[in-house]
């Protein structure tokens, strides 16, 4: 891992976690690598989330569409594109989009924003077109549609690639951990109570990090072992840290007006449980 570049006080940003997704009925081993299968498991959420200030937007990852809320039997309470209305940002006017990898639920309708850069690792852009691609158990997780979507994007010179580290401008960096995919990239993002880590799928639930149990779709364990430290890091506490899919953010966080309650919260103001209470 190389250094991290920012220093100073940049102009902090707004950052929101928006719940557009569902899955129920999982057990504890569709959460936990070598998890109980007879135990019920808790529920994914899916999330999109905001980081905004005055100068900029940067939209970070795009979610799923309908078809493959049908095809995988996923619930889709709202297509991202439109939730982000909701915050009033106009879709097809965000020009910087952040993938954190390229997963059917992270990098589905890149064409809801034909006017952005999207931002991905060199590592991710490789795996998900490469040998590994070969596998179900690795492929399963990736829509070749939404792929082929990304590919016509890198060569309409659309796609911004990263290589571990990167500021993409003061106060927003980032960073490969790679472990669930081999170009996972965590988004750290200056806020007004501090450095806050969107964790993404380094940690799918606060139990994943809390307990050092991985989620079992994976790349390499040792990389995912090794993101729970660069994750704890990079973030100025552990109650700074938000996973990918973990529907407790949801309590953790306050809706930025109540009519929102349910499906936007504010992730730069302090979360109303502690990481241990999250994780208990
Ligand atoms: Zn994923
Ligand atoms: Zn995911």
């Amino acid at each position: 891992m190389s250094q991290i570049l920012t220093t100073g006080s940049p102009l902090p940003f707004e950052l929101f976690a928006i719940r557009y997704g569902n899955h129920s009925g999982r057990h504890q081993s569709d959460n936990f690598l070598n998890g109980d299968s007879h135990e019920t498991g808790a529920d994914l959420d899916y999330f999109v989330w905001v980081a905004r200030r005055a100068d900029q937007v940067f939209v970070i990852d795009t979610g799923f569409g309908e078809q493959a809320a049908l095809s995988r039997g996923r619930r889709l309470l709202r297509a991202p594109s439109e939730a982000l209305s909701l915050l009033g940002i106009a879709a097809d006017a965000v020009e910087h989009v952040v993938l954190t990898h390229l997963h059917y639920d992270h990098a589905g309708t890149l064409d809801r924003f034909p006017r952005a850069r999207f931002h991905v690792q060199d590592a991710e852009a490789a795996y998900a077109t490469g040998r590994c691609m070969c596998h179900p158990a690795l492929s399963a997780a990736y829509a070749v549609e939404d792929v082929t979507g990304f590919i016509r994007c890198v060569y309409q010179g659309r796609v911004d690639f990263h290589d571990g580290t990167e500021e993409i401008v003061p106060g927003l960096t980032l960073h490969r951990t790679g472990g669930h995919t081999a170009g996972l990239q965590v988004v750290r993002v200056w806020t007004k109570r501090g450095w806050v880590v969107i964790a993404s799928d380094a940690t799918h639930f606060y139990a994943n990090l809390g307990s050092g149990r991985s989620f079992p779709i994976l790349h390499s364990l040792g990389d995912m072992l090794e993101g729970f430290s660069t994750v704890r890091r990079l973030a100025d506490s552990e109650d700074h840290i938000v996973p990918g899919h973990d529907p407790l953010v949801m309590k953790a966080y306050a809706p930025p007006s109540p009519e929102l309650e349910g499906l936007i919260v504010r992730l730069d103001e302090p979360p109303r449980l502690t990481f241990k209470e999250l994780c208990a």
